[in-house]
Order: structure tokens, then sequence, then C-alpha cells
């Protein structure tokens, strides 16, 4: 929504709205289809936003947040999986947007990266890849990241995702645990462990980008080590890992106190001569580049402390898969309880 300013031959394109004024009550737009009021808003925060307009319903969803190169669409709330500690609890319902979505995706911030989340975003595969094929073509610009509970890619998306425009396309997708049993137990399906490793299969031989996640609970805190050696050996064409903390929301609410692991309670008591800090605990002594590492919770970035947060390990270039995830992995700090 640019502002009437910068828009002298307004309208410029087909969704541009012009900002007409605001108030203490909200905000006027001019669109295509006419005025567009939204309360509750001063025109400052909504100019350069993408939003989705639904007249009908009387509502106004912000899409795409002006000057923020990470935005993430949630594409769907269905889910096939049911985790213990899901932070976005799946609904039954599905309302098809995946045009909305594309048009809103092709008018994002030139070098964003958009993220893709659910619910399940590929229980609607061909949709999904229909709309990162059409922007990632208009836009040589964009990335996207999808986060994926990998369950549903098989032989024959092969050939698909081989296509070089998803060289900029990143797949998030948990692993729990390298026992079975564990990981379908976290996940809340049996089979999901073999159905993710078919998937893992498939997007091996595509060449994609995989960023392996791993949610920290009480049930996989002791695998973790084990996680890491099966990771090394297995999975080496994993480009990236990231090792997160819960949510305080959703299903992790009502089970806190049984599936929270207080990580501050755990790492500084730790004496062990022999184990080997990792970049969750000391950057100063990581193995891998500076600008390898980063560390975050979900929504915004946090200051460098001591295991307050979610903390990734990316695996730079001329590093092997096992350097990173052993480093990251195998420190002490995981393997240790308070005492
Ligand atoms: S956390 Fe699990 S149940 Fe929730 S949306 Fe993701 S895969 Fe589905």
């Amino acid at each position: 929504m640019p502002a009437a300013a910068s828009l002298p031959n307004f309208p410029t394109g087909e969704a541009d709205s012009l900002f007409v004024e605001d108030d203490d009550g909200g905000t006027l737009f001019a669109g295509k289809e006419g005025l567009i009021s939204i309360d509750g808003f001063a025109g400052d925060q909504l100019i350069g936003d993408v939003l989705l307009v639904d007249p009908g319903a009387g509502r106004a969803e912000r899409l795409l947040r002006s000057g923020s190169a990470h935005n993430t669409l949630l594409v769907t709330e269905r889910c096939d999986q049911l985790c213990v500690m899901c932070s976005q609890p799946p609904k039954k319902t599905h309302i098809d947007r995946f045009d909305h979505f594309e048009k809103a995706c092709k008018l994002a911030e030139p070098g964003s990266v958009i993220g893709i989340t659910g619910g399940e975003p590929t229980l609607y595969k061909p949709r999904l890849l229909d709309l990162i094929e059409a922007v990632l073509t208009e836009r040589a610009d964009l990335e996207f990241h999808v986060l994926t509970n990998g369950q549903h890619f098989d032989q024959a998306d092969v050939p698909r995702l081989r296509a070089p425009l998803y060289h900029r396309v990143s797949w998030g997708i948990p692993l729990y645990c390298h026992v079975l049993a564990t990981h379908d137990f976290i996940v809340g399906k049996q089979g999901a462990f073999d159905r993710l490793h078919a998937s893992f299969s498939a997007l091996m031989q595509a060449g994609a980008r995989i960023e392996l996640r791993t949610v920290l609970t009480s049930t996989n805190l002791q695998d973790l080590p084990a996680l890491s050696q099966y990771v090394a050996a297995r999975l080496r064409f994993v480009e990236s890992g990231s090792v997160m903390q819960l949510e305080n929301i959703g299903f992790a609410k009502n089970r806190w106190s049984d599936l929270f692991v207080d990580m501050r309670r755990i790492s500084p008591r730790y004496p062990g001569p022999s184990t080997r800090p990792c970049c969750m605990a000391s950057p100063s002594a990581c193995s891998t580049s500076p600008g390898a590492r980063y560390r975050r919770r979900i929504g915004r970035w946090l200051p460098p402390r001591f295991l307050t947060g979610n903390a990734s390990i990316r695996r730079p270039a001329g590093i092997a898969a096992n350097a990173t995830c052993s480093s990251a992995f195998s420190s002490g700090i995981l393997m240790t309880r308070p005492a």
C-alpha cells in the first residue's frame, strides 16, 4: 500500500492501494475496488505492507510487512501429524488461498526470504510447488524457506525438485530422534519415521537444501548425542541443523512441566574436562566460522546470551556436515542433567 506521494501516476499496479488519510480511529486507502478503511492502525503502520483484504468478512490480514526481510505465510492449518509440543495445533478445515499468496509473494521486498508454514504445507504439494515456481520464476531475487514435516515427498518429485530454481528453496524438516519409536511418539504418528526417510531419500536425490530441526523435550534430550552421530553418518546431505527450545503455546503449554528442559540448569554445572563446548555455549570456542553461526528464537533475534533461546548451527562452505553437527551435538552440555 504505497503512500500517495510515492505514486504520482497511481494506480501503478493491480494490487496497489493509495493512502488517503488516517486519524485516531484508523486509515483510509483507495484501491481498485473502492475505499478500504482499516481500523486501529495509523497509515505509517501499514504503508508498504501487503494486505489481504476480505471486505465481505470485514477483515484485513497483513501477509508481508514492509521493511522486513523475513515474512512467513501460514498456508494451511491442517496437518497429518499431532506433535506433543505443537505450537499451532492442527485444525480440520482448510481454505485454499494459494492464488492470493502467490500474488503477495510477487510483491515482496527485494531480496527477501519468504517463509511458508502450517499446519503442513505439503498436504497441498502441487499447489505449493506451483506457487514456489511461479514466484521464483518472476522474482529472481527471492528465496523460500518451507517448514514441513517431511511426510509427502517421493521419487516422483525428484525431477521437478531438481530444477535450478529450487536452489533458492530450503526445507526445514524435523527429526526428533534417531530411534523410530521415539520420533513417532513425539510426532503422534505411527510410521512417520520411515515415511520421513523416504522423503529424505527423494530430497537428497533432488539435491534439495535441508535444514534439520530438532525441538528439545524431556523425551529426546538424552538421545541428542546419538542423533548427532546418526545425522553425521546417514544424513550427510543435510545443509544445516537447528536445535530448538519449546514454545510455550499450543499443546506445549499444558504439557510444559512434562516436556520442558531448562538448559540453563543443565549446562553451567557440567564440569567434564573432556567435553568440547559447542556454539550453543561458547561462540568463541566453536570450530565453525563466525558467519556460520546464528541464534534466534522464532520471530525475533536474541542477543548472544548463554543458552537462552534456540541455537542453530549452519554449515559453512568447505566444512563437512559431520564436523559441524558433531561440534554442535556432541558437546557434553547436552548429555548432562542437573545434579
Ligand atoms: S508441529 Fe507437528 S502437528 Fe504441529 S503443524 Fe508441525 S508437524 Fe503438524
